[in-house]
């Protein structure tokens, strides 16, 4: 049977944040998730899983040694399922200085590139265990690097950084603004995520919620008009299947006047971007 993801009542065609089994934390063939995309309805599917560095973390990312033969599987299907689906090749990368050599490759190589900025700098500080100011405002730090240098195409779950954060005080108000800040800077997307921050609950010191999509973020997001992109961030093909996790997400953000792109051709802006870069 055929299911559509909708928003607003239009239905979702586009998805940019899709992982393959090679980070060692998601399931299934790369194929399979292209079926499932089919199958959900989408027109333009994009592969953007997390990227490779010199340093091994195998629940965390591709290995360096995997890079080749990704970029080889995800063009051979974009061959195989041209006219049933449109299928792009990116991955999701991090603000990581020391490894500008890596990162140059993947900017050269791939059409486009989302920011996950998962840790701080590679391998340290966790952005699953910020629960300080000074913390949140390194993490915006990084964010704003990434777009200064044209690294990045959008920016994945911006509000990540909320994962352990123990409340909603004055210093997550500041980064949700200094975000959308940013985003009217460059002109840069900001993802509303539908993965693993609305998987459940969490409980924080002032009450429970979902990790992320954080509302406070998004008030910002709407204020100051920042364009967002709705990214599936799916890690199993079947998750393709069900609207539960996009609707728990967009729950979150419900009554805001969000400027949500519906049909943002993120590749098309890429190629523009990347001359940014380099
Ligand atoms: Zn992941
Ligand atoms: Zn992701």
């Amino acid at each position: 049977m055929r299911r559509s993801l909708c928003y607003n009542h239009s239905v979702i065609t586009r998805n940019y944040h899709t992982h393959t089994s090679r980070c060692g934390h998601a399931s299934g063939t790369d194929e399979e998730y292209v079926q499932a995309a089919v199958r959900a309805g989408l027109r333009v599917l994009g592969f953007s899983d997390h990227a490779a560095y010199r340093t091994p973390m195998p629940r965390e990312r591709m290995d360096i040694s995997q890079v080749g033969e990704y970029i080889a599987s995800v063009s051979s299907l974009k061959q195989k399922y041209a006219g049933k689906i449109e299928i792009h090749l990116g991955m999701e990368v991090e603000y990581y200085p020391d490894q500008w050599d890596t990162l140059r490759e993947y900017r050269k190589n791939l059409e486009y590139c989302i920011l996950g900025q998962h840790n701080l700098s590679i391998d340290r500080d966790s952005v699953y265990g910020l629960c300080e100011r000074s913390q949140l405002i390194r993490y915006t730090d990084c964010l704003e690097e990434a777009c200064r240098h044209g690294l990045c195409d959008y920016i994945a779950h911006p509000d990540v950084c909320m994962w352990s954060y123990p409340l909603l005080d004055g210093s997550v108000r500041e980064a949700a603004r200094r975000i959308a800040e940013i985003s009217v800077r460059y002109q840069m997307p900001l993802e509303l995520n539908c993965g693993s921050g609305v998987r459940h609950m969490h409980c924080y010191a002032d009450g429970d919620r979902y990790a992320y999509p954080t509302r406070i973020f998004f008030e910002a997001f709407a204020e100051m008009k920042c364009p967002v992109i709705i990214g599936l961030d799916v890690h199993e093909p079947a998750l393709f299947l069900t609207d539960k996790y996009l609707n728990r997400a967009l729950s979150v953000v419900s009554g805001l006047d969000l400027n949500i792109l519906d049909n943002y051709d993120l590749t098309a802006e890429a190629a523009k971007r990347k001359k940014l870069f380099f």
